[in-house]
This record gives C-alpha cells, structure tokens and sequence, in this order.
C-alpha cells in the first residue's frame, strides 16, 4: 500500500466536492502543531506533502491525499484554534460530523496526541464525535523523542485512561517520532492490514 507515490488531491469544504469513494481511507485528527502534517509527510515519505493544510485558509478544509491507487490518507481540519470565530467552528464541525458518519469506505481515524501533553478536552471531544459516528479510531503519540521513558509511561496511563471512556477506541496505542522516524513502519503496516 505504502510502495506507490503520494499527492495532494484536494481540499474539501463541503460533503458535495469528496471524491468517488473508491478505496481504502484512514483519517487523521489532532489539535494543531501536534504534528500532523509532519507524520502524514513521514508515513507517505513525501517532504512538504501536507504543508498546503497548515497554510491560512487550508485549515478549514478537508484534504485528501492519495498514497498509491489504492488507499486515501485524510487530514482533517486541526481543531483547537482558539481565536477561531464561532460560525466558523460550527461550520467545520458539522462538516466533520457529516463526513465521519457519511463516509463508506473510511476504515479508522487516528487521533495524534502529544507525548508530552496526553489527552486534552479538545482531544476528548473528537473521541466523543468518532465514537457517536461509529468509527473506530486510534491513538498515535506524536513527538516521542521530546519526553523521556519516565514522563512517556505517565503520559501513556493518562491516554489509556481516557480511551477506556470510549466504546469506539481501539486499544493499541502507537508511539511515533515524525523526527527519528520511531512507529513510523508500524502506524504503515497497521493502516496495510486494515480490511
Ligand atoms: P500540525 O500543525 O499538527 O500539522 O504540526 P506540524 O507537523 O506542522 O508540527 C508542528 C511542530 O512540531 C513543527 O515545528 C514540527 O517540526 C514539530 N514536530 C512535528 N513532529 C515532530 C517530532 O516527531 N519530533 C519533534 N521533536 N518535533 C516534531
């Protein structure tokens, strides 16, 4: 799955524009600067790939990028602005509810989380609307190379804590290193075995 080449396909604002859902897709959620566009850039092997989501005006958007004919990585809008203004939230939330509970051929969503942070109520909040759509989704510690052993395992118990809240979380929870390249073969061969 992970041998062919990535691209940009497009930024999609309303449920009208997604593209023919004709392959397998996995979608990706976390707050902004907790290193999305870098592990997207990491898993594809593609530097600047998923640049275009973090430039004004991109964030709000749906975008979707292939990696070879057969597979959709999907980087949702990064939420967690604050000072963003209030229709526009709503609009981006009902857009997010509209596709994670419309979308066939989406098998999980990652949600990034801080190796130094844990799980925020922003982040729960994402939890709460993958479980009400029924996808099931996973946690992907972002950044590990930033904590040590001791800090990482406190942080694992507070992820591991809060993802038994949710009847949608899949239990194993995948450290990475976008930097080092840690998880980086693992998070491919989980999204390589999903059916
Ligand atoms: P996004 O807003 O979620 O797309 O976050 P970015 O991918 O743009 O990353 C935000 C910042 O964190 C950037 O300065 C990255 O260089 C940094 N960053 C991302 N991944 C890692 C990582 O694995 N290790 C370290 N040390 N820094 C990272």
């Amino acid at each position: 799955l992970f041998a062919g080449q990535s691209e940009f396909v497009k930024g999609v604002v309303a449920m009208n524009g997604l593209p023919t859902p004709d392959r397998l897709e996995v979608c990706f959620a976390g707050r902004s600067n907790v290193g999305k566009s870098s592990l997207i850039n990491a898993l594809t092997g593609t530097k600047g790939l998923a640049r275009a989501s973090n430039t004004p005006g991109r964030t709000q958007e749906i975008n979707f990028f292939t990696q070879g004919p057969e597979l959709y990585l999907v980087d949702l809008p990064g939420y967690g602005y604050a000072n963003a203004p209030v229709k526009v939230v709503e609009k981006w939330q009902r857009l997010l509810k509209q596709y994670l509970s419309g979308r066939q051929t989406l098998r999980r969503a990652f949600v990034l989380i801080d190796s130094r942070h844990g799980v925020k109520p922003v982040d729960a909040e994402i939890m709460k609307l993958l479980d009400s759509s029924a996808v099931t989704f996973q946690c992907v510690m972002t950044k590990a190379d930033k904590v040590k052993a001791n800090d990482r395992q406190k942080v694992l118990d507070q992820v591991r804590g809060a993802l038994s809240k949710h009847p949608a979380a899949y239990p194993e929870i995948v450290l990475t290193s976008s930097e080092k390249g840690d998880g980086i073969s693992t998070l491919r061969s989980i999204i390589a075995h999903l059916e």
